[in-house]
């Protein structure tokens, strides 16, 4: 495990995929000492977890990079979740970051000793090392939610999570079952919907779908974008996705807003020119405001649901059964395969492991009522401890890299202060963290997330867990701490 360099910082990074790859890189490239701890066998997070046909990052592909590394390479306008868990893996490698990486490591436990002013971390195997600062990339949504449905486990073939893809599970020519349509449902009906016998998708609630373009790119593009990296950049801040950003967040907190509305006509427009039959198109109307639930992107959904083997089940699913599954009404569906894409447990992050901070202060203490970082980033009472898309940042419809490389920024500058020797430890006064907490609810509350539909930006006590202000607000508050709110222990 990692030894204190003379006077440099010991730094452990949590999580190695695209946030912790981030950190690994900025830190290396610092010549600092580091070591990322990453409880499975491979680099990529989400990329590694999710194997679902149809997986797809609907942030267009060369928006969906580091800043420091475009990727010519890309085969369409949206990249698949292989593609992009190979342009992961070619990253970690160009820079060098891959021996610093403890592969089944997983991290049970993260203490600050007070008097030291260091953090202990304790793996699951028990072996422990000490650090100065704990970056945490452990990410968002990694913990599956299970729905709680009467005999689930009765269900006598395959029947699994979107994240734990079975891939041995009949699909081709089979009866298969798919509860739940947020992204990761839509997709996945986009993907197999031709090649089932039959798909029944039980859709608790009907969903805004965006028509977004999408297209394949040539060999001839692809030596075009090597040759000249401009040609990328002009995808990467095209009106096409940065001024949609700017739109997005603009719609979300402005909800009678013009932006809004185009939003609204856009997605409607779509529901009727694309869907034929007016009991469907019904059953597909949303009944609550767009991008309440997460916007969803796809330029195939609608022709896919309306291919003849497949039918929407918009009614109640009383239980499942050995065979299939039963309805409130009685009606049964036979099927050969249960997927459930229900989600993940939002409020989790580095949960399970277990963190204790100055004065014995555990995170679950610390986050009995909700999860939450002072800028999504740093805690009061966790010294020198960093989130990377932490709670309350942006989730939206943009690239959640860009997102974690302006985070970095931030942390960086609080971490200069340790590396000028200004102090051994940093953290976020708690006034100067209540009065964000309190100025973000209020906010929270008026965007489309608190507009009255159930989704996973709800905490539990329905506030909004995310980032309410505009996308330059955020941009903004990266650029540089208000160090006022920091407490720096001598
Ligand atoms: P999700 O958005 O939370 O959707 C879960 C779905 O399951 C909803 O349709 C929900 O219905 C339904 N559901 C949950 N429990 C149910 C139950 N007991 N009975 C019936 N239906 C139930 O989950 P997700 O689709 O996995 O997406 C999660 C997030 O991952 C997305 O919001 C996005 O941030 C990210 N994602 C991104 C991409 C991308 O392209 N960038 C792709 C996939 C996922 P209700 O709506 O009624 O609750």
């Amino acid at each position: 495990m990692s030894e204190k360099p003379g006077a440099g910082l010991r730094f452990a990074i949590v999580g190695a995929g695209m946030a912790g790859i981030l950190a690994a890189i900025k830190l290396k490239q610092r010549g600092e000492a580091f070591t990322v701890f990453e409880k499975t066998d491979r680099i990529g997070g989400t990329w590694r977890e999710n194997r679902y046909p149809g997986l797809t990052c609907d942030v267009p592909a060369h928006a969906y990079t580091y800043s420091f590394e475009p990727y010519p390479e890309w085969q369409a306008y949206y990249a698949t979740g292989p593609e992009i868990q190979t342009y992961f893996e070619m990253v970690v490698d160009k820079y060098g970051v891959r021996p610093a990486i403890r592969f089944g490591a997983e991290v049970s436990g993260i203490d600050w000793d007070d008097g030291q002013a260091e953090w202990t971390v304790t793996l699951a195997t028990g072996e422990r090392a000490v650090f100065d600062v704990v970056i945490c990339a452990s990410g968002v949504l990694h913990h599956p939610r299970m729905p709680e449905i009467p005999g689930l486990d009765s269900f006598a073939g395959p029947a699994f999570h979107t994240a734990r893809w079975d891939d041995a599970a009949p699909i081709d020519g089979a009866n298969v079952g798919l509860i739940g349509c947020g992204s990761t449902g839509v997709q996945i009906v986009t993907a197999i919907a031709a090649r089932v016998n039959s798909l029944v998708h039980f859709q608790r609630s009907p969903q805004w779908i965006m028509p977004v373009p999408y297209f394949t790119y040539s060999e001839e593009e692809r030596a075009a974008f090597r040759a000249d990296p401009a040609l990328i950049d002009a995808i990467r801040f095209s009106d096409e996705y940065i001024g949609n950003v700017r739109r997005f967040t603009d719609a979300i907190t402005d909800i009678d807003g013009p932006q809004m509305k185009m939003i609204e006509d856009y997605c409607l427009q779509n529901l009727e020119n694309s869907v034929r039959d007016p009991v469907l198109r019904e059953k597909l109307r949303p009944n609550y405001r767009a991008a309440c639930k997460r916007l969803i992107y796809s330029w195939s959904y609608y022709d896919a649901v309306q291919n003849p083997a497949v039918s929407v089940e918009t009614g109640r699913i009383a239980a499942v059964e050995p065979g299939g599954v039963r309805m409130a009404d009685g009606t049964f569906h036979p099927l050969d395969t249960l997927v459930l894409a229900t989600g993940f447990q939002a409020d989790r992050f580095i949960r399970p492991a277990g963190v204790t901070g100055a004065g014995g202060l555990t995170l679950d203490a610390f986050w009995a009522r909700r999860p939450t970082a002072h800028y999504a980033i740093t805690l009061p009472g966790f010294p020198n401890f960093f989130m990377l898309n932490g709670p309350t940042g942006p989730v939206g419809n943009f690239s959640l890299i860009d997102i974690a490389e302006r985070q970095w920024d931030y942390i960086d500058q609080l971490v200069d202060v340790l590396r000028r020797g200004e102090g051994r430890a940093v953290a976020p006064t708690v006034a100067a963290h209540a009065d964000y907490e309190e100025r973000r609810i209020a906010a929270a509350k008026t965007t489309i997330f608190g507009s009255g539909c159930t989704s996973w930006y709800l905490d539990a006590e329905g506030v909004p867990a995310s980032w309410p202000w505009s996308y330059d607000a955020f941009d903004d508050a990266m650029r540089q701490p208000k160090f006022e709110e920091y407490a720096v222990l001598a």
